[in-house]
């Protein structure tokens, strides 16, 4: 079965004015559609690989055949990071974590403060194209990655918990080269409760 664009679960400006209505409807409808369009064609004459998900994919990459594997880590990273990406914001999101997750950051990071400012510079100097990561590794702990492009936490055997898509896609029209000021703003639409459960099925 083919991997299929997830929809959008709020409208196109549901996260203004920090994520402007054209962004969200370009990053989704172009970018996003286009990662899941490639990584069905990588995949159309493997009809043994068609029945995976998209994490059994990104998790066993070294095993996938090397005609695919740098397709499915682009398209498909792009596929699931997206994914993520859309249900961890939400309208209305922003302030802060509760339960284990909350717990859980203070005790890693010291701080929610300080896991916010650790998170905003990794995002602010991934160089070029990539991605911020909250992840929880083998041992269920908590700990923050960068990495380039769509190369997915999965495949560095970390399971994603909160990403940052910080592309250019993802804020030039209405940021333009300000990455920071996009960062800033973004904590104001993560839909904590989203990430929680993300965080307790992780662990
Ligand atoms: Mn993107």
């Amino acid at each position: 079965m083919a991997h299929e664009l997830p929809a959008l679960p709020y409208a196109f400006n549901a996260l203004e004015p920090h994520i402007d209505a054209k962004t969200m409807e370009i990053h989704h409808g172009k970018h996003h559609a286009t990662y899941v369009a490639k990584l069905n064609e990588a995949l159309i004459s493997h009809a043994n690989l068609q029945s995976k998900t998209i994490e059994d994919l990104l998790s066993d990459l070294a095993t996938l055949p090397d005609s695919i594997r740098t397709a499915v880590n682009n398209h498909g990273g792009g596929h699931l990071n997206h994914s993520i990406f859309w249900k961890t914001m939400a309208p209305g999101g922003g302030g802060t974590p509760a339960g284990g997750l909350a717990d859980a950051i203070k005790s890693t990071f010291g701080s929610f403060e300080e896991f916010k400012t650790k998170f905003s510079t990794a995002a602010a100097n991934r160089f070029g194209s990539g991605w911020a990561w909250l992840c929880v590794d083998k041992s269920k702990k908590l700990l923050l990655r960068d990495f380039p492009n769509q190369d997915s936490p999965l495949t560095a055997e970390l399971k994603p918990v909160l990403g940052l898509d910080v592309w250019e896609h993802a804020y030039y029209l209405k940021y333009q080269n300000r990455r920071p000021d996009y960062i800033a703003a973004w904590w104001n639409v993560v839909n904590w409760k989203e990430v929680a459960d993300r965080f307790a099925k992780a662990t």
